[in-house]
């Protein structure tokens, strides 16, 4: 059996909220911030072999104490839904009316339903079919991985087949 070597290891809950609740440009954590900031991270779901790319941001002029606003990658790695937020008071997701209309089962009602779900959760108790995954890049050209088997691999698939690389890393699927 081959071992895959795993670049990027996954984080816990409770890892997962202080990450989240973490962006903020500024000196000072009590002024508002000097420009806006954001986290990327991954979830993969072990058991159904599916995954979603949320981003946690505070737009520029909110201090550290404010919400972080959440958002699903939704069709291209730039496109972002903006689904909610989260409170660093509670810790608890909450759904913005924002939102408007999504298809029930579809990508946003997962991410939500996703979103709800790991912030009710107790931060110790991460559950063992899940990965999560913080911010990462291909390490050959820089673009952004967010499907878990690249992310694993650290190269994207493009990058991947160029190299043509032997490395047992590479599964294919
Ligand atoms: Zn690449």
């Amino acid at each position: 059996m081959i071992s895959t070597i795993t670049a990027h290891t996954t984080l816990d809950l409770s890892n997962l909220r202080t990450a989240m609740l973490s962006p903020f440009y500024g000196k000072d954590l009590d002024l508002p911030s000097t420009r806006g900031a954001k986290w990327e991270f991954t979830l993969h779901s072990l058991k159904t072999n599916t995954h979603l790319t949320f981003k946690s941001s505070r737009p520029k002029g909110w201090a550290s104490n404010g919400p972080v606003l959440i958002s699903v990658m939704n069709g291209g790695t730039d496109e972002w839904r903006f689904i909610g937020s989260v409170s660093p008071s509670t810790g608890t997701f909450k759904v913005s009316p924002k939102v408007g209309e999504y298809e029930a089962g579809g990508r946003v009602d997962k991410a939500i339903r996703t979103m709800m779900w790991i912030t009710n959760l107790p931060s110790t108790c991460t559950p063992p079919d899940l990965a999560i995954y913080g911010s990462c890049s291909c390490s050959r050209c820089g673009r952004k991985l967010t499907n878990p088997d690249s992310i694993n691999a650290i190269y994207g698939p493009e990058c991947r087949r160029q190299m043509n690389t032997s490395s047992p890393a590479g599964k294919a699927d």
